[in-house]
């Protein structure tokens, strides 16, 4: 129960990654606002777990890529739990296509609203309540293998998760005066959704990729996540901390 008592926003709770730490954030004994733009998948998510652990969540429907809903679900944390501890900026969409047959709007803009913008939003609202309430909390970011390296039909996507890096070294430095914490994580190829969407040799492929040959399952991400939540984790501060099985190893070692 290293997380006793904690309250935590988690953006894309309702799915993947974010429903797994929810689901473990909960275990360990924290208070978490399930928070998605699916609000009604958000919603089935808090039931089940209130039915289970009586208050242990609240949910929430938010738009990342809207600043004022991200400020509101900092608000709803507070109104109904009565701080936040903990921030998981974690809501994205992924995809892409060869950067020549871009069409801005549609494989530029959203990506960047979201996946970039939205983890921005993040860490102003959640770093200006944790001041007001007189310093601390955790402020943990889903990046990506790909922030860190170019990779096929990844133009934008990169790009977003690049930002979300140095959002984090930034918000580390500038924030450290409060005793505020910020950490990105870099999840190599995750078996949820988003890759879901793939084909099956392609996943296949994803798969071999990694040193164990496996995906990566969401709770084995969670488990990583509860852990930088925590106050074990304290000299964890602005840096990434890879989450991919090796893959960023594994790659290199190969080109
Ligand atoms: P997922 O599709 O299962 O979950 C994403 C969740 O985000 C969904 O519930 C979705 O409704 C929500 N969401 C999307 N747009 C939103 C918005 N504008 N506002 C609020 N919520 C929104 O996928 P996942 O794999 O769990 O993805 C979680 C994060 O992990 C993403 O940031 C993704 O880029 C990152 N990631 C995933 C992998 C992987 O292999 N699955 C690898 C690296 C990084």
């Amino acid at each position: 129960m290293r997380l006793q008592d904690k309250v935590a926003l988690i953006t894309g709770g309702a799915s993947g990654i974010g429903l797994a730490t929810v689901e473990k954030f909960v275990a360990e004994g924290a208070k978490v606002v399930v928070a998605d733009v699916n609000a009604e998948r958000a919603a089935t998510v808090a039931d089940r777990l209130n039915a289970d652990t009586p208050d242990s969540a609240t949910s929430f429907g938010v738009d990342v890529s809207v600043f004022a809903e991200v400020e509101a679900a900092v608000q709803h944390a507070v109104d109904v739990f009565g701080r936040l501890d903990v921030i998981f900026n974690n809501a994205g969409i992924a995809g892409g296509k060869p950067l020549l047959e871009h069409d801005p709007a549609v494989d530029y803009e959203p990506m960047i609203r979201i996946d970039q913008d939205g983890v921005y939003y993040g860490i102003l609202a959640a770093g200006r309540q944790f001041r007001a309430q007189g310093g601390g909390g955790v402020i943990i970011s889903t990046s990506s293998i790909y922030g860190e390296q170019a990779a096929e039909l990844s133009f934008t996507y990169s790009a977003a998760k690049a930002a979300v890096i140095s959002f984090t070294r930034s918000a580390a430095y500038e924030l450290a005066q409060y005793g505020t914490r910020a950490v990105a994580i870099t999840p190599g190829r995750v078996g949820t959704a988003i890759i879901n969407q793939f084909s099956d040799e392609l996943k296949a492929t994803f798969a071999s990729e990694q040193l164990r040959g496996t995906m990566t399952e969401p709770e084995e991400i969670a488990n990583v996540v509860a852990f930088l939540a925590s106050d074990e984790a304290n000299v964890i501060n602005g840096t990434v901390v890879h989450v991919d099985d090796g893959y960023s190893v594994f790659k290199q070692r190969l080109d």
